[in-house]
């Protein structure tokens, strides 16, 4: 096992660069998600740590060896790629024992590691099979055997799951996890889906346009985002973002442009009058005769909750209600945001206030 270390890390294909300076430290055994929007740059960084893609500038290490200058064979790394990368004239043990038979290993090695990936993942009985008779699943899991059997210091992945359908990716999600906190091996999973990263990641790195926004723990960057792109990335349905500005004379409160106001919890760092954002995540309303009042625009309910589209003057809001109500379209509904769980941030910097 190792822990990895990017230190200040750029990439430029030709004269377009697309990594400004990333820096971000993976602790041995820790499993790390990159997440952002296409073309932020996280899979050229993840190319980058398995040597797929040169760097330009920076330094990437795993252990103690700067591995800038190492071809990829030479990291013990091992990657899953999106589309698995299977050989399809060989059967699964082949598949799972190829790198081994190249780099020479003896045979009875081979296969002892080949049934122990195999039995971890449940691919005992499939080891005769070709790829073409495996479901999405169940090829997965060979790419995962196939790294697994190289036994190396960091596993790469590279969106794994984005071509399986949503029931199974939930499940195979579990399964990474669970393999995670068996083998305890360092990890780097780059995802668009923050779902997955927050279900899955032991610390995130949320990227966006080639340099990280944020570093932290799932619920950290949920509870606490440094800035409006973080906020509004991390968590489903999305924080509400409410436009208007801070009124800090006496008690602080934030006034919307829509006309209605909310508490703040503590005086922000921030003059009276300055344009801010107020984010309002869709669970940390509640209903209340002092709230802001809205119009009920749509009303779906899941079953576990009910989520709910409102009005404020011409924004639409996202509540979610864990409780069942009657609401209709068009009925008026004040609400209001606990202060303490609502957030703050300049309108231009983008930045947290409190
Ligand atoms: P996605 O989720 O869509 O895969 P990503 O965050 O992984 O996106 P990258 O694939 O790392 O993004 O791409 C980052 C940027 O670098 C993009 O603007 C992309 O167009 C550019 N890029 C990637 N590979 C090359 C290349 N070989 N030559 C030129 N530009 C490239």
């Amino acid at each position: 096992m190792a822990s990895v270390a990017i230190r200040d890390v750029r990439k430029a294909f030709g004269s377009v660069n697309v990594i400004h300076g990333v820096n971000v430290s993976i602790r041995d055994g820790e499993f790390v998600v990159l997440v952002g929007p296409s073309g932020c740059g996280k899979t050229t960084l993840l190319r980058m740590i398995a040597g797929l893609e040169n760097i330009t500038a920076g330094e990437i290490s795993i252990g103690d060896r700067v591995v800038n200058h190492l071809p990829p064979k030479e990291r013990d790394i091992a990657m899953v790629f999106q589309n698995y990368a299977l050989y399809p004239h060989m059967t699964v043990a082949e598949n799972m024992a190829f790198s081994m038979r190249l780099r020479g290993a003896p045979k009875q090695e081979i296969a002892q590691r080949v049934n122990r990936a195999a039995g971890i993942l449940g691919l005992t009985n499939l080891l005769d099979r070709y790829p073409r008779q495996l479901s999405g699943g169940q090829r997965q899991r060979v790419a995962m055997g196939r790294a697994i059997v190289r036994d190396p210091q960091v596993f790469l992945f590279d969106e794994p799951l984005s071509n399986l359908d949503a029931k199974l990716r939930v499940q195979m999600r579990t399964e990474i996890k669970e393999l995670h906190q068996r083998l305890k091996t360092t990890t780097v999973y780059v995802t668009h889906d923050q779902i997955e990263a927050m279900t899955m990641a032991d610390k995130i790195v949320v990227m966006h346009d080639g340099l990280v926004e944020q570093i932290g723990a799932p619920l950290d960057l949920y509870d606490r985002p440094n800035n409006l792109f973080v906020a509004g990335f991390i968590g489903s349905p999305a924080m509400n973002m409410i436009n208007g500005s801070i009124r800090a004379n006496g008690s602080a409160v934030f006034q919307a442009e829509a006309g209605a106001s909310f508490a703040i919890d503590t005086a922000p760092r921030g003059s009276d009058g300055q344009p801010a954002v107020f984010g309002v995540r869709p669970e940390h309303f509640t209903l209340a005769d002092d709230g802001a009042e809205m119009q009920v625009q749509v009303v779906e309910p899941t079953g576990s909750e009910l989520q709910v589209v409102a009005k404020l003057g011409q924004q639409d809001i996202i509540a979610v209600f864990r409780e069942r109500h009657q609401f209709k379209p068009g009925d008026k509904i004040r609400l209001k945001a606990d202060p303490k769980l609502a957030h703050l941030f300049d309108a231009q910097s983008g930045q947290r206030l409190d």
